[in-house]
């Protein structure tokens, strides 16, 4: 066994009344799709963005690749990130939203051309350098976006609900599609939904949060078949 990409160790944060992570420990293994899953509130985004650096815990420690990071801005921690929001560039078309992440890579022009072409046929926008972001659907922006973040080739990705905001149809297809990225990259995902299929059917692993803390944390199959607690069992009973 390698070591894990990603440790947790007793992660605690507090906001005033409301405390998305209590002693919560986690181990992510290298080249996981790994997903938190829980309803809203549960305290998954809190959990994403303390990995990212873009909260920091009030206690607890976080160890990327072997490496203390929990007091390390998020632009020393070589990851990457998808939001519900594309937050992708208006003012750019899509090579320059792609070439964004490329930014720091010290990449020749023709090296830079290169590998924007590679990103885009990797998310299936192969031939989209000059279209204006404006003028492409949901779908594809947030494709643009999962570009740009694999630009620099993070150790880890992380993606807070990137589907959420697409209809049905497009987001059953981006779910095979960033289960195909996920595998033809080797990329390490952290994944954050509030749907419980959508976790079951891409993960490897899937932890269940509640109240800051994750009740259960297994393959999807012994997810669903085999709930260790009621709260685990009612959430997959309950909706859809
Ligand atoms: P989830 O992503 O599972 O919906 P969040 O991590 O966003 O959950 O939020 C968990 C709890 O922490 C919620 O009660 C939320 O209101 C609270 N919270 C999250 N971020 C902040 C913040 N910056 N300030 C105050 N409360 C926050
Ligand atoms: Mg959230």
């Amino acid at each position: 066994m390698t070591d894990p990409i990603l440790k947790l160790e007793h992660l605690h944060k507090r906001f005033g009344r409301a405390t998305p992570a209590r002693d919560f420990s986690m181990t992510v293994e290298r080249g996981e799709f790994f997903t938190m899953l829980g309803p809203s509130g549960s305290g998954k985004s809190t959990v994403l963005r303390m990995i990212a650096g873009l909260e920091y815990p009030d206690s607890g420690s976080i160890v990327i690749d072997g490496r203390d990071m929990t007091s390390v801005p998020p632009w020393d921690r070589h990851l990457g990130m998808v939001f519900q929001q594309y937050a992708i560039f208006p003012h750019l078309d899509v090579a320059g939203n792609v070439g964004y992440g490329l930014r720091r890579e010290n990449l020749s022009r023709e090296e830079t051309a290169s590998r924007i072409s590679e990103l885009l046929t990797l998310v299936g926008l192969e031939g989209y350098e000059s279209r204006n972001v404006n003028q492409l659907s949901g779908g594809e922006q947030q494709r643009v976006a999962i570009a740009r973040a694999l630009a620099p080739r993070p150790a880890i990705l992380l993606l807070d609900e990137p589907l959420s905001a697409l209809d049905e149809k497009i987001r059953r297809e981006m779910q095979d599609e960033l289960r195909s990225i996920q595998q033809r990259t080797g990329t390490t995902f952290i994944y954050v939904t509030h749907d419980q299929e959508e976790a079951l059917t891409m993960s490897d692993r899937v932890a269940v949060l509640n109240e800051g803390r994750y009740v259960q944390c297994d393959r999807p199959e012994q997810i669903f078949h085999r709930p260790r607690t009621p709260f685990v069992a009612r959430f997959f009973r309950g909706c859809n």
